[in-house]
């Protein structure tokens, strides 16, 4: 679904992103109503600022911001949070609620001052949005903020293992505190309309999700950067690659498929390795045609991340990640010596990290 999330910006050099269910949700408002469309614009401009708190923190630190993902329920800034001391992510991830909580006291203010009406209503909106937004992001679970600062705050007398076992143990406590919040709002709450009760409903599940499925993914990064900190690039190199000219021909392509056994055919484009992507439409009998097999390669190129075969593992996984590849080029100087695919080097991972936490636990009886 990666590829439906558009990116609708840059600011200070960080690509802003929209994420599908953001998307979705924005269409799905607009078919209700034109003003809960506004409203949701203010919510998409309020998220917006609390992740903009978050990612000017974070260049303060000298840490590099890859990304912000706007979601319905807040944002992610995708950083590069490898290097990262306890003490800095803990005033990074509290930017972000005291940013919002800012802009719900201003908005509060100005209450008494909004005229009568839309307005006003408006405005009590946004004050609520954003006061709800802190609270939400604060909540000590992962992946929320609250998470990250209550982790960060156990790093001072605990490991970064440790410290995110416990966090997401609490996690899980805040997800059953507020699945049983959600059952009885839907069972009592008798003064809302049915609409804006399954609506809410629906927006629970969604948030139950993201958060179950954010703090596993937050255990998993632990041990990897834990178990799997020393495995380089070279652990899942494949040579199984090819290299053309970028003005090959698709035809040229086909027959060098057949003779090299793989499907994976790379060219330079200038200063970056590219992917050729066979179009599936070829697939359909009516664009048979042979123009489309005298095409060149570099028209149908995706530009894949490059990093050398001295690379760690985790960072050219993060790589990949973050720009939605399925693999990377590896290079020893300037020759291409393999790739890495997503798939493969997450596979060896987990194994890796299986291996050494039973070794660990062995090692502890
Ligand atoms: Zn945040």
């Amino acid at each position: 679904m990666a590829g439906l999330s558009p990116t609708i910006g840059r600011i200070a050099g960080i690509k802003i992103e929209l994420h599908w269910s953001f998307l979705l949700l924005l269409l799905f408002v607009l078919v209700l109503s034109l003003y809960v469309f506004a409203l949701f614009v203010i919510l998409f401009v309020c998220v917006l600022l609390h992740e903009l708190s978050h990612s000017l923190t974070s260049l303060h630190y000298k840490v590099k911001v890859n990304k912000i993902v706007l979601l319905p329920i807040g944002g992610i800034s995708v950083m590069d949070l490898d290097t990262v001391k306890p003490k800095e992510e803990f005033n990074i991830a509290l930017a972000g609620p005291l940013a919002s909580f800012a802009l719900g006291a201003l908005f509060l203010l100005f209450i008494p001052l909004a005229p009568a009406g839309i307005i006003h209503q408006t405005v009590v909106f946004t004050a609520e949005i954003n006061l709800l937004l802190g609270v939400f992001n604060i909540l000590p679970g992962f992946p929320l903020d609250g998470g990250r600062v209550f982790r960060a705050y156990l790093q001072r007398k605990r490991s970064y293992l440790k410290s995110t076992q416990i966090t997401v143990k609490l996690s899980n406590v805040v997800l059953a505190l507020f699945v049983i919040g959600t059952i009885i709002f839907a069972i009592y709450a008798k003064g809302y309309s049915l609409l804006n009760r399954e609506f809410l409903v629906f927006y629970d599940v969604f948030i139950v999700m993201f958060l179950y499925s954010g703090s596993q993914a937050e255990l998993q990064s632990a041990y990897a950067k834990t178990y799997a900190s020393n495995l380089y690039v070279k652990a899942a190199l494949s040579k199984n690659f090819t290299v053309v000219d970028r003005n090959a021909r698709l035809s040229s392509i086909y027959e060098k498929m057949l003779k090299s056994h793989t499907h994976i055919i790379l060219f330079k484009d200038g200063s970056s390795v590219k992917l050729a992507r066979i179009p599936s439409r070829l697939q359909s009998a009516n664009d048979a045609s042979p123009s489309v097999l005298s095409r060149p390669v570099y028209a149908y190129g995706m530009e894949l991340p490059v990093v050398s075969y001295n690379t760690k593992l985790l960072k050219a996984v993060g790589e990949m990640q973050s720009r939605n590849a399925p693999l990377a080029v590896v290079t020893a100087g300037k020759k291409i010596v393999g790739v890495v695919f997503s798939q493969h080097a997450d596979s060896i991972i987990a194994l890796h990290v299986s291996k050494a936490r039973q070794l660990h636990k062995a090692y502890q009886k």
